[in-house]
Order: structure tokens, then C-alpha cells, then sequence
């Protein structure tokens, strides 16, 4: 069996700017992973980082064959740099986590468990004691409530970076610029099953977030209008 056959798990990361948190990523998903038992990788995606952290990362792949470095000729996003790690991705279960360590890769066995006892197609986190400061906790709740609203949907925390897909159902889903905030309802739209299962969560652990309160919530507005028509235009043949 080739290894392309043989991985369980592929990890995903979008990197912007995240030189201090590569290594202790690193470490603690190898750490994690290894105690887990079943074959994995964790694939870096730098979204053209300017601060060190792509050398970093290709210095971190040629220690260890199980971690990956793509990178990106200029800053895309957060989706593109994960659509990019999806398609990379040769496990079959694929997660996502944040290069800034603000959930656990050593949650990433339970969610899988949790994923294979329920037969889901996704486990989306969600985090529970959340350590962010009152004004970000505030409006994710309140643009979580708007997306739900709109989208006629029960995701209690949609931007959890913590989350793990059956490769199968990303394949199927349609990406844009902003649908990291989409995820759940992406796969639910394309016939895929969702559970939500808490998680840890930390401050970050270095360098700063790379987004401000407004510029996301109007975007994510848009986005979510976008989403809402998409719900009643998708396609959902199936041949018989
Ligand atoms: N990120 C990225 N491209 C961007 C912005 C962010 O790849 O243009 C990455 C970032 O490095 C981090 C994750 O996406 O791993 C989430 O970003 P951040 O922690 O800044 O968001 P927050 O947690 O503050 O919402
Ligand atoms: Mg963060």
C-alpha cells in the first residue's frame, strides 16, 4: 500500500503571520497524534506570510515527512489557504485547526471518535469556556445569530477553528472567498450530517489576530445572503 492509501488524518493549518506559533504546533500535534496511534499529517499552508514563517515551516516539513508546506505566492485568506489544504490533504478524515493555537490539537482524537460513533460527515467544535476577549465573544454571538437567521440554521459556533470533515463531503462542497465561516451549513447543503461537540479553548498563544470587528461582520453579512440563496439553488440529484 502506498502512503496515500494509508493516512487517516490530515491536519489542516492556514498560516498568516504565525512564525512564534509554528513550533508548538508542531510539537503538540505530533505529540497528540502519535499518542492517537493512526497514521496522520498536518499540512501548513503559508497565506504569504511576511514575519519568518514560511522559512519556519519549511524548516519544521524537512524534520518530519509527515508535515507539509504549501505556499502561497501572496495573501489570499483564510478559505483559500484552507481550500488549498484541503485539496492537498491525503487523509480520509480531514481537520482544521488555527496555527494559533486558541483550540487543542489534542482534542482532534475525541472529535474523531465522536465523528465515527455518530456516522457524521463532520464534527464542528464548539468552544465552550471561550477565552477571547467580552467584545469579540459579544459579536460572534450576535453574527452567529444573524447567520443562523438567515440561513435557517442551528450552528451554535460556526467560526470554531477546530473541526473535522470526511474528506468525501469537502470534496463536494463548492468554496468561495469566506466560506471558512460557512463550513456546517456547506456540508449540510450538500447532504452531509453535522454534529457539534465542545472543545477547549486558549488565548492566543503569539503574534496578533488578523482581523477587525466590522470589516468581518459585513462581509460575513454578504457572504450569508450569498449562503441562504445557495441553500435553495443547490443541486441534489441522485441517480438511482
Ligand atoms: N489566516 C490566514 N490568512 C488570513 C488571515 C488569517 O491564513 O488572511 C490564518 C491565521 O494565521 C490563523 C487563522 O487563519 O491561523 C485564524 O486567524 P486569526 O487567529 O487571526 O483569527 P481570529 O481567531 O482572531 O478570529
Ligand atoms: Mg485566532
Amino acid at each position: 500500500m502506498t502512503e496515500q492509501e494509508t493516512i487517516e488524518l490530515s491536519v489542516v493549518a492556514p498560516v498568516y503571520d504565525e512564525v512564534d506559533n509554528l513550533e508548538p504546533l508542531v510539537e503538540r500535534t505530533r505529540a497528540a497524534l502519535e499518542a492517537w496511534g493512526r497514521p496522520w499529517e498536518l499540512v501548513l499552508v503559508d497565506d504569504g506570510s511576511t514575519d519568518g514563517s514560511s522559512e519556519r515551516m519549511d524548516g519544521l516539513a524537512a524534520a518530519d515527512p509527515r508535515v507539509r508546506a504549501l505556499h502561497f505566492v501572496e495573501n489570499c485568506g483564510q478559505s483559500a489557504a484552507l481550500d488549498a489544504g484541503f485539496r492537498a490533504a491525503r487523509g480520509r478524515l480531514v481537520a482544521m485547526i488555527d496555527a494559533d493555537l486558541q483550540t487543542f490539537p489534542e482534542d482532534l482524537p475525541d472529535l474523531v471518535a465522536r465523528l465515527e460513533a455518530e456516522g457524521a460527515d463532520a464534527v464542528i467544535g464548539i468552544r465552550a469556556r471561550r477565552r477571547d476577549t467580552w467584545w469579540r465573544r459579544f459579536s460572534s454571538r450576535f453574527a452567529n445569530g444573524v447567520r443562523n437567521w438567515l440561513t435557517r440554521e442551528d450552528i451554535v459556533d460556526t467560526g470554531c477553528p477546530l473541526k473535522v470533515f470526511r474528506a468525501a463531503i469537502l470534496a463536494r462542497i463548492c468554496m468561495f472567498d469566506g466560506m471558512h465561516r460557512f463550513l456546517p451549513t456547506l456540508v449540510k447543503m450538500h447532504g452531509g450530517t453535522v454534529i457539534q461537540v465542545p472543545v477547549r479553548h486558549a488565548p492566543r498563544q503569539a503574534g496578533s489576530s488578523k482581523y477587525g470587528t466590522w470589516d468581518r461582520a459585513f462581509r460575513a453579512l454578504r457572504d450569508a445572503l450569498a449562503v441562504r440563496w445557495m441553500q435553495d439553488r443547490v443541486l441534489r440529484w441522485r441517480l438511482r
